[in-house]
């Protein structure tokens, strides 16, 4: 069909956020990208392979196809964990178009009314707005604490509500009491002084990882960094860009952008690894023509996620023991879609006492996936048993990652599958390592 003939025709990808045609057409369909794509290793099915795909977006950009319920749902079941690219020789950029289809999608198929009110409550009125997740964990915190949660655990009743409701409420993580977050301290440098950083809170990350947070902190420092974790920023936007609500996702990134850039830093350092590779995209995001365009361009070159950052200084090794067998899980969008995967594994391979296993298929997706493992639960559980099957053959005392949903997801895998061990981020574990050193001086 040539050019003219698909503009003649009505298709659903028209508007000004569709993929474009040069995109679109770029896949040659060698299938190299098959047996990378976690939905086509479980299912075997074309449809939910990344050629079938993008072979339903040319079918929809050419008019052949309607979006339809049924082929939304061949999109929705992936994990946009772009181990496609990776794999493609002819440079599809999957991510991208994907985020686009979704937009799309979103417009043609909105969903049910309990799809449409779970997008809305997430994606407009949670995730935009820190100080309201902050609530709602101080409120979970609470529930925990009180007997609540074990109660209602004890009682199964979850376990008449659809999907894995029971599952998720029964491996929710636990708050801590501290909650990480902006503020116009300085954490200053130790040691030599080489310059000054800012560290992206976020929105997940601060309300239960606070040790992470606090770990990357002092390991910056200890590498000679003032830290400042600027006020002003908010989440990246990623689960929004992600899900197809760009709109506010765009809106998102220039308050960070705004927020960062004010405060001049060295670099941007992001410890979640979803976090760094959407704000490395930023000028994706940004509409041409903007003028948030060259800030956003600015504001791109200067992020880095903490374990890229981390090897590229004369950096300070791990100093005191940690007598521990480690395995990597790689978080996708760090091994994928920032292409970082020797950083992580050399900060390891620096503490003493650490013997660092890998494990089989470390870098295919754990089925956390941001929003999928609530949207997509049936499949994000098929996944996490086949990691739960690596990480036993594995038998590490610890699963090292970097990135929120990676640490929950696997945490779950161990507990449901009753094996020892713990999660953590990379950074914890150095910053362990800098603390046991400083302890036995
Ligand atoms: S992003 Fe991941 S799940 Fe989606 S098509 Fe590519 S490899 Fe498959
Ligand atoms: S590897 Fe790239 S070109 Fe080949 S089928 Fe997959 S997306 Fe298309």
């Amino acid at each position: 069909m040539t050019q003219k003939e698909r503009m003649l025709t009505a298709s659903d990808f028209m508007g000004a956020e569709a993929p474009s045609e040069d995109d679109l057409y770029k896949c040659v369909h060698c299938g190299l990208c098959l047996n990378v794509c976690p939905t086509y290793l479980e299912t075997g099915l074309e449809t939910e392979s990344p050629r079938g795909r993008i072979y339903l977006m040319r079918a929809v950009n050419e008019g052949r196809v309607k979006i339809t319920e049924a082929v939304n749902s061949h999109w929705s079941l992936c994990l946009e964990c772009r181990a496609c690219e990776v794999a493609c020789p002819s440079g599809v950029p999957y991510g991208h178009m994907m985020e686009l289809t979704r937009t799309q999608a979103l417009r043609r198929q909105p969903g049910s009314f309990s799809t449409r009110l779970f997008r809305w409550i997430t994606f407009r009125q949670l995730l935009p707005h820190q100080g309201r997740l902050v609530l709602l964990a101080r409120l979970a915190r609470i529930y925990q604490r009180s007997g609540l949660k074990s109660l209602v655990s004890r009682s199964k009743a979850l376990r008449l509500l659809p999907g894995n409701v029971d599952m998720l409420h029964d491996n929710q993580p636990t708050i801590p009491a501290e909650i990480f977050g902006p503020s116009s301290a300085v954490y200053p440098a130790l040691g030599e002084r080489k310059g000054r950083v800012a560290l992206l809170s976020g929105c997940i990350m601060p309300l239960i990882y606070t040790d992470a947070m606090n770990a990357t902190v002092r390991v910056l420092q200890h590498n000679g960094y003032d830290v400042v974790v600027p006020m002003g920023q908010g989440c990246c936007g990623a689960l929004n860009a992600h899900a197809g609500v760009r709109d506010e996702a765009r809106a998102m990134a220039k308050r960070n952008i705004d927020a960062f850039l004010a405060y001049e830093p060295d670099a941007i350092i992001v410890n979640s690894a979803g976090c760094g590779s959407t704000m490395k995209e930023y000028t994706l995001l940004i509409e041409e023509g903007s003028p948030y365009a060259e800030k956003a361009e600015r504001f791109v070159a200067l992020v880095k996620d903490v374990n890229e950052f981390l090897v590229t200084l004369p950096f300070q090794e791990g100093l005191g023991e940690i007598k521990a067998r480690v395995t990597y899980q790689d978080p996708c969008h760090l091994a994928h879609a920032q292409r970082i995967t020797k950083a992580p594994r050399e900060l390891l391979k620096t503490i003493p006492g650490v013997e660092l296993v890998e494990m089989e298929e470390a870098s295919v997706c754990c089925g956390a996936a941001g929003s999928y493992s609530v949207t997509q639960q049936a499949f994000s559980q098929r996944l996490m048993k086949r990691k739960t099957a690596h990480l036993a053959e594995a038998g590490a005392d610890v699963v090292a990652t970097a990135n929120p949903g990676c640490l929950i997801q696997l945490q779950t895998a161990l507990n449901n599958a009753d094996l020892p061990g713990r999660v953590c981020h990379v950074v914890e574990l150095l910053d362990e390592s800098y603390r046991a050193g400083v302890s036995s001086e």
